[in-house]
C-alpha cells in the first residue's frame, strides 16, 4: 500500500481505500441496512400458522413475531453482510406493530451496530385447517360417557368428572392428535368431542381405554359419497368407570 494515498473524507493513511474512501468513512455514507416499506405478516389468528409458499406452517406457534418473521424484511447493501439482528417490540396496536432491530453488519472488514425501525402490519387470515374446523367439518366423534349400568350420576357432576378425564387424556395425547380436535359439545349424558381426523380420534380413544380404563365401542355411519366412494363418520363411545369410593378408614381391633 502506498502511504501517500489517503482517505478523501477523513485523511487517514494506511487504510484500504475504495474510490478514495476508507471502510470506516464509507460505512457512514452508505445505507448498509434498511427496512422494506409496507411490511405485512400474515398470521392465522386461531392457530398462529404463517403461510410459507403454498403451505401454512407453524400451527400452534405464538402470534408474537420472531426474527424469522422480521429479519427477511430487511434490505441489506450488496457489499454488506448481516451478522445478527436482535428485535424489540416498541409499540403495537391490534393491526400494526413497531419494532426496533439492532443489526450487526459487516462491511469491508469493518463492523457496525445499526438501529433499524420496522413497522409491520398484521394480516389476520384464517388458515385452511382452521377454516375447515370453523366450518364445523368433522370426520369422527369421541363420545365421553359414564358407565352404562349402575345408578345414574347427576348431569353437572358427570360432565365435570368427564371433563377431568378429558383433560388428562388431552395432556397425554400427541400434538398431532390434539390438533385434530375441532370442538367439544356438552350434553346431558356427557361430552361429544369432534375430530377432523379419524385416525387421531381412534388413537385418543385407544389411549383412554389403555390408560384410563374406559370401555370403547366404535361404530360408523354413512354420511355421503365422494368420488364414487362411501364416506363414513366414525363414532367412538368411551365409557369411563365411576371412580372407586375412597377406602373407609381402617378399624382398629
Ligand atoms: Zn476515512
Ligand atoms: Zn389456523
Amino acid at each position: 500500500m502506498d502511504d501517500s494515498e489517503f482517505c478523501v473524507v477523513c485523511g487517514a493513511t494506511g487504510r484500504v481505500l475504495v474510490d478514495g474512501t476508507c471502510a470506516e468513512c464509507a460505512i457512514d455514507r452508505t445505507r448498509l441496512v434498511s427496512a422494506a416499506p409496507r411490511v405485512v405478516v400474515t398470521i392465522c389468528p386461531t392457530c398462529g400458522a404463517r403461510p410459507k409458499g403454498t403451505r401454512w406452517e407453524g400451527a400452534g406457534s405464538s402470534s408474537l413475531l420472531t426474527s424469522e418473521d422480521l429479519t427477511p424484511h430487511l434490505r441489506v447493501h450488496p457489499e454488506a453482510g448481516l451478522r445478527r439482528v436482535d428485535w424489540e417490540e416498541v409499540s403495537h396496536t391490534p393491526t400494526v406493530r413497531e419494532y426496533e432491530g439492532q443489526a450487526r453488519v459487516g462491511f469491508r472488514g469493518a463492523e457496525r451496530m445499526i438501529r433499524v425501525p420496522l413497522s409491520v402490519r398484521i394480516d389476520h387470515r384464517t388458515c385452511p385447517d382452521c377454516s375447515r374446523k370453523s366450518g364445523r367439518y368433522f370426520t369422527a366423534t369421541l363420545q365421553l360417557r359414564g358407565p352404562a349400568e349402575g345408578p345414574t350420576e347427576k348431569s353437572p357432576a358427570l360432565r365435570a368428572r368427564l371433563e377431568t378425564e378429558w383433560n388428562r387424556l388431552y395432556q397425554e395425547a400427541r400434538p398431532d392428535w390434539r390438533r385434530a380436535v375441532s370442538w367439544l359439545e356438552p350434553l346431558p349424558e356427557g361430552w361429544d368431542c369432534f375430530f377432523t381426523d379419524t385416525l387421531a380420534a381412534r388413537a385418543m380413544a385407544k389411549l383412554a381405554k389403555q390408560r384410563f380404563g374406559a370401555s370403547l365401542k366404535e361404530s360408523a355411519t354413512l354420511f355421503g359419497r365422494k368420488d364414487g366412494r362411501d364416506i363414513y363418520r366414525v363414532t367412538f363411545c368411551l365409557r369411563f368407570p365411576r371412580p372407586a369410593k375412597p377406602p373407609s378408614p381402617a378399624v382398629e381391633p
